[in-house]
Formats: C-alpha cells, structure tokens, sequence
C-alpha cells in the first residue's frame, strides 16, 4: 500500500477550520497530491461557531469551482454532516441542493433520549465531556455511550452518506477512564455499527487527528476494530481532518502501517465519474 495522494476530509475558514481553501489547494499541490476533498461541517439548526452556515454554502461551493481553474489537484466539495435525532437536516438534502460529491456522516452531539440538551463527546475540553456525562446521564457512563452508539445506528440506517467520520471519537475524551474498549458491551455495539457500515456500502475512514493533536493515544477507529472492518471487507480512506493546511497529510505513513498491521491491502479512492470510491 502506498502513501495517498489524497485527503477527503479537510476544514477551512468557512466553518472551524484556521485557513481559506486556496492555502490547503497550495499544501495539497506541494505534496503532489491528486485530489483534496473540501469537507466543512454542515448547518446545525441552532446558534454555533463550528459549522458553515446555509447562506454560505453557495459561496463555498462557488470558490471551490473557482479554484479548480488553477490548479492540476481534482477538489471535491462536500460537506460533513452532524446527525443528531430530530434536529439534522436530511444528509441527502444537502447533497442535492448543492450538488456535492460526497458527504462524510458522524456524530459529535449525542442527545440523551429524556432530557433536554446535547452531549459534546468532541473538541479540546476534556471538562465539557465529563460535565456532559454527569449533567446529562447522571455519570451513567454504559448509558452515554450506549446513547452514542444507537444515535450512530439510526444515522447509519436512515441517512444517505458515502463516509463515516471518526467512526469511534466517543473514546476521544474517555482517555480509558470510564468504559474500556474490550468491555463486551462496548464491542457488541461498536461491532454492530460496522455490520451496518457494511450493509449500507459506507466507506470507513482511519483519522490521524486524534493523535497528532495528542487527544488520543489510537486512530480512530483502534487496531481491534479496525482490523474487524478489514475482516467484513469495508472500504477504507485514510484522513486526516485537517484543520490547518500543514496538517493535510499528518502521520499519513503512520495509518498505512496501521492499515497494513489490520491486514488491509488497499485503499478506495473517489471516482469523480462515478460520483463514489471505489
Ligand atoms: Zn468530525
Ligand atoms: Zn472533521
């Protein structure tokens, strides 16, 4: 397996990324790569500072064709799209109005089935997860992230997506505190996740961000589950959810190794003529 000369999952100024999309077209360019998929968070129905807004998504799609005119690296638009139950947007409507390529599909808000409020399981505050789990779940940790899990399954039963994000981010700030990853209940559920994974032809992504900034000590997803994925034959692409321009290939040799440790053999790659990876 060579390096790729790709990242589908890429964050800019239009929603919590730290540079405009023409930086990372240039880092992609320097890296010889082949292809840069643009992924911003999409709209969530209330106030945040984290995603692109509606009435921004033209613009953003509009400046990603532009910068296509100048340079030899296939960009792709898309959009990562937040499930949340009752409260997303129909990935599928997104798809269409705007016309994307691809949507990459996760879960960062879980919302507990009998309380108001929503259950940050991301970003850099380790605080605001354990407050989440003690405020929302009175610190019944096999409940919050049973929550977690079921909210995953209903995305991947009744959204249309091509990639799953960071398919298991809830260990993010758990940082083997309060569950561990070989407990039965946990891999029972992590395990259905990729049965329905598998079911619906949902390519699976390893991401390097948790490690290169330090929030994690495994990719997502970790060896046992990843090698799992190989073993069901899921499709995989290596990300790394960049969120700098610098970070567009981060520990990209590190996550074939790991690939290869899984036993996977080969990457997908994005098939523009086809609209999907293959
Ligand atoms: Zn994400
Ligand atoms: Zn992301």
């Amino acid at each position: 397996m060579t390096i790729p000369k790709a990242n589908y999952h890429t964050h800019s100024l239009y929603c919590d990324g730290k540079e405009p999309l023409e930086s990372y077209v240039r880092a992609a360019e320097t890296r010889h790569f082949e292809q840069l998929g643009f992924s911003s968070h999409a709209p969530v129905p209330f106030e945040n500072d984290f995603g692109i807004t509606l009435e921004q998504i033209p613009a953003y799609c509009a400046e990603i064709e532009h910068l296509k005119q100048n340079t030899n690296v296939q960009l792709l638009k898309a959009l990562e799209c937040d499930f949340i139950p009752g409260m997303s947007t129909p990935f599928r409507q997104f798809k269409e109005q705007f016309q994307l390529d691809y949507i990459i599909g996760g879960v960062h808000l879980v919302r507990p089935p009998h309380r108001d409020g929503l259950w940050f399981i991301d970003g850099s505050k380790r605080e605001i997860y354990d407050d989440g789990l003690r405020n929302l779940f009175d610190g019944n940790v096999q409940q919050a992230v049973t929550t977690f899990w079921e909210q995953t399954f209903e995305m991947l039963e009744t959204e249309q997506m091509d990639v799953i994000a960071h398919f298991d981010k809830i260990k993010m700030h758990n940082q083997h505190r309060f569950f561990q990853e070989d407990e039965k209940w946990y891999r029972i559920l992590a395990e259905k996740a990729l049965q329905l994974i598998k079911n619906h032809d949902i390519v699976i992504e390893i991401n390097t961000r948790g490690i290169y900034k330090g929030r994690c000590d495994a990719f997502y997803p970790s060896t046992e589950l990843l090698t799992k994925a190989c073993q069901m034959d899921i499709p995989v692409i290596i990300s790394s959810d960049a969120h700098k321009s610098d970070e567009l290939d981060l520990l990209f040799h590190e996550a074939v190794t790991e690939l290869q440790r899984c036993g996977y053999g080969n990457l997908v790659s994005f098939d523009p003529v086809q609209k999907r990876f293959v």
